[in-house]
């Protein structure tokens, strides 16, 4: 396997980072979760739009679960708007960003989707992205523009 070599790059615009930083933030004690979706035509390595999705999840402090409904509706107002979905992102208000147990038995990932944590376990949000492959979870590159302004 040499997926590693052939992954792209993605970039997480500001206006993206403030978004996805704000709900996790405001989530907090509990785990935050959405979708990640790529709003231009140009590009399919530039994530442009977060949508967050209700955390359900009996115990929101350390795992999370999509809300059914707000789930069906992101994916309708997707289709109609022409995005694309990319990938989801959830919080670690008290680990590293790294996945979970529970990350990889879960409902997460689809092939080849992109799974996007926001770690709290530092003042600084710590945010790293990854991809599933056979051999387990992968982490990919991801450049954020303003990733040290917070
Ligand atoms: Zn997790």
């Amino acid at each position: 396997m040499t997926m590693k070599n052939n992954s792209p790059s993605y970039r997480l615009t500001s206006n993206a980072y403030e978004q996805l930083v704000t709900h996790c933030r405001s989530a907090y004690p509990n785990e935050a979760c959405g979708l990640l979706i790529i709003s231009s035509s140009d590009t399919h390595t530039v994530i442009d739009t977060i949508h967050p999705i209700a955390n359900v999840h009996p115990n929101p402090y350390n795992c999370f679960s999509f809300d059914p409904s707000e789930w069906i509706s992101a994916l309708y107002q997707i289709e109609q708007h022409q995005q694309l979905l990319i990938g989801y992102y959830h919080s670690h208000p008290r680990s590293l960003p790294i996945p979970s147990t529970a990350d990889s038995i879960g409902m997460l990932p689809q092939t080849g989707a992109i799974t996007l944590i926001v770690s709290f376990f530092t003042s600084k949000p710590d945010i790293r992205a990854y991809r599933k492959c056979s051999e387990g979870w992968q982490q990919i590159e991801l450049l954020m523009d303003n990733a040290n302004s917070q």
